[in-house]
């Protein structure tokens, strides 16, 4: 398809936990809450869920409490999960919170010319509108060229088809480093790696700049409140 002159030609791909919000533990309670009534067994351990897709984190946990058929009861998992969190949509907004600079740094990237921005992550679909409604975050990202758990179990396939739906929307390609993501775990790093996008990393989550660095990222920052964080934006787009 030919390029479109008008259409945004900078795709920036959000991860949500620990880059733009935390639950505050409520995100705990409510995978064990959907566990149970999937499974029927009391959720003693959760897998470590940093950068994985909600899919892989089911299957892992499950897999440590003793469960072979995993893969048939995640439809209902993923169910009782989405539910999990819209009752608990109170909870979200007095337990956790926006990080630090994340609104703003929402807002800016919506101001940047050409430039279109959605979410990346390994959150189910209706988790993550759950998640960022509670915050008032959903209206900055483009829904419809966003990538989530049902996209795939690998982060990497999801970026494919979070540029592919950007495609198909805009008629530009996002190859490379015209695609940006933004994320807190040494995962988001080496997603952005093997898809050959750029990224920027946030030491938001359990992830120091050093471990964040020491994994390829050159573009690493404690916080979004960081200051430089739409020039180093800036360069990387300009430079796509
Ligand atoms: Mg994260």
């Amino acid at each position: 398809m030919e390029a479109r002159v008008n259409t945004p030609t900078c795709l920036v791909l959000w991860d949500v936990d620990h880059t733009l919000i935390s639950t505050g533990g409520v995100g705990r309670e409510a995978f064990s809450e959907a566990f149970r009534r999937a499974t029927g067994l009391e959720l003693v351990e959760m897998a470590d869920p940093s950068g994985l897709t909600e899919g892989d984190i089911f299957r892992k946990t499950a897999a440590s409490h003793g469960i072979a058929n995993a893969e048939a009861l995640f439809p209902a998992f993923a169910d009782s999960l989405a539910q999990a969190y819209e009752s608990r949509i109170d909870q979200l907004r007095s337990r956790g919170a926006v990080l630090p600079g994340a609104s703003a740094a929402l807002r800016s990237v919506g101001r940047l010319p050409r430039t279109v921005q959605g979410v990346l992550t390994g959150n189910l679909r209706e988790v993550a509108r759950v998640k960022l409604t509670a915050f008032d975050l959903e209206g900055f990202v483009e829904w419809r060229l966003s990538a989530f758990a049902e996209d795939g179990s690998e982060r990497a396939e999801l970026v494919a088809a979070a540029r592919a739906r950007a495609c198909a929307v805009t008629g530009n390609s996002y190859h490379g480093s015209r695609t940006v993501l933004i994320g807190d775990t040494i995962n988001d790093v080496q997603t952005a790696l093997k898809t050959e996008a750029a990224v920027i990393a946030v030491a938001t989550g359990h992830f120091s700049a050093a471990d964040l660095h020491a994994a390829g990222a050159e573009h690493v920052l404690t916080s979004l409140d960081d200051p430089r964080f739409v020039g180093m934006l800036n360069d990387l787009l300009t430079s796509a």
